[in-house]
């Protein structure tokens, strides 16, 4: 429920922000009618705090409307007004996965896409599984924005009442999930590593207490139910050709008073000719059983005869044997290559997090019993040192031999 208290001073600041154009003002006092969403935006800007919004309990909601498995589509940034914004890979992980779970629930996948200028976007959606496309088209959405983004996430919410809505964990998702979730009085669960349909309800996966424990989530009484999940995480599924998603266009008024941050300038950097780790499609990583940073040079060689990248545990990175944006896991990045070689790595569960999703994963270690071999696809029980200057050897002749 919402209320406008007598300390309303007839400012009208919040008749503009409101998306759903649901605030008159009569006899100088902000008046609020049914198209009100609840969506909280005209709290905020009220200087007087005469506006309030009292939350049914959890418990006591009827849930039954809530239907849909909603996936928020992350932009790339465009680098000028002109240029286009592509969908980023993540967008089709959480496709891939939300398809699943649309199927198990016997509901609609929906992807949600904000943007200045559709560019077909359903289009590309479609093959990866998305039902409908909710399309909200607006200059004010060229560039992401926390305060406009969220407030138009809410409102979308609002009006369709999806069951679940899945973000990637990326800077843009981690800082637009919770302001979604702190308006819609809902939980949210971040950087999930797995998800699956319970009973109905969402069922919520990731590693809990530095990663010791998997926690299982479950939120009962609050709809959406909404979770993040990091970039390389998800399987891609096999693209369904020539489906293509229904567009919905959302009409959602956006006043541009709510955006608090303006960006006046913005340097891209771009690292030449680097690649970064989460795209590397051959990942050769080294822990604390390469022993000393010489030794772990050998990976070098290694990931260059592959055409790959060199990756390492935090053991590793913490005896300085790489540097940090190179540490695959929880606390590092989570890849997903083709091929993943681990030497002298144990397999914990914060890198295991972080690599699991490989297509191939080939594991050195001289302890026959180390947890790394658990997930691998391939295991060879060994020192690493005797192994790897062979492996090297053999590709060289290999590649003389071409
Ligand atoms: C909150 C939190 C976040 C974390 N995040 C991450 C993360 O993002 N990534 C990460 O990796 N870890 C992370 N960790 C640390 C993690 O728990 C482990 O400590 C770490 O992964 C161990 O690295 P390691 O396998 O290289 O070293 P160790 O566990 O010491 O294992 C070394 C392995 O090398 C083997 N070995 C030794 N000599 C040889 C040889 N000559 N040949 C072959 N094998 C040999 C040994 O049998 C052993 O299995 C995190 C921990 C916490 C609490």
């Amino acid at each position: 429920m919402i209320e406008v208290s007598q300390k309303c001073i007839g400012c009208t600041k919040c008749v503009p922000v409101c998306p759903f154009a649901a605030i008159q003002m009569m006899s100088k006092k902000a008046v609020i009618n049914e198209a009100c969403t609840l969506c909280g935006v005209c709290v905020q800007v009220c200087p007087v705090e005469a506006i309030s919004i009292t939350r049914e309990e959890a418990s006591t909601r009827d849930l039954s409307g809530y239907k849909g498995v909603w996936v928020f589509v992350e932009m790339s940034e465009p680098d000028d007004k002109a240029s286009a914004r592509k969908i980023k890979q993540v967008a089709f992980e959480l496709l891939s996965a939300g398809r699943k779970l649309a199927d198990d629930l016997g509901q609609e996948l929906c992807a949600v896409v904000l943007t200045d200028k559709n560019r077909a976007y359903e289009k590309e959606l479609g093959p990866l599984g998305a039902d409908k496309m909710y399309l909200v088209e607006n200059p004010e959405l060229f560039e992401y924005n926390t305060d406009i983004f969220s407030t138009v996430v809410t409102a979308l919410i609002n009006m369709h009442k999806p069951a679940v809505m899945l973000y990637p964990a990326t800077i843009q998702g981690r800082d637009l999930a919770p302001r979604v979730a702190a308006a819609l009085y809902v939980g949210l669960t971040a950087d999930c590593t797995g998800l699956a349909i319970k009973d109905g309800l969402l069922l919520q996966s990731r590693p809990a207490f530095g990663g010791n424990i998997m926690a299982d989530i479950l939120s009962p009484n609050s709809r959406p139910q909404m979770a993040t999940v990091r970039p390389n995480v998800m399987k891609l599924s096999e693209p369904i050709y020539g489906k293509t998603a229904v567009l919905v266009r959302a009409d959602i008024k956006i006043d541009k008073s709510l955006r608090r941050v303006k960006v006046l300038e913005r340097k891209i950097m771009r690292e030449c000719g680097t690649l970064k780790i989460s795209d590397a499609k051959i990942i050769v990583s080294g822990g604390r059983g390469m022993k000393t940073k010489e030794k772990f040079k050998t990976l070098e060689e290694l990931a260059s005869l592959l055409g790959g990248m060199v990756g390492a545990s935090r053991a590793a990175v913490d005896m300085g044997f790489k540097e940090k944006a190179r540490q695959v896991g929880q606390s590092g990045t989570t890849v997903s290559p083709r091929l993943y070689l681990a030497f002298g790595i144990s397999g914990a569960v914060q890198h295991i997090v972080g690599m699991r999703a490989s297509d191939v994963i080939i594991a050195v270690n001289k302890d026959s019993n180390a947890s790394i071999f658990n997930v691998a696809t391939y295991g060879i029980v060994g020192d690493a040192h005797e192994i790897l200057p062979k492996l090297i050897e053999a590709l060289k002749k290999g590649a003389k031999g071409c």
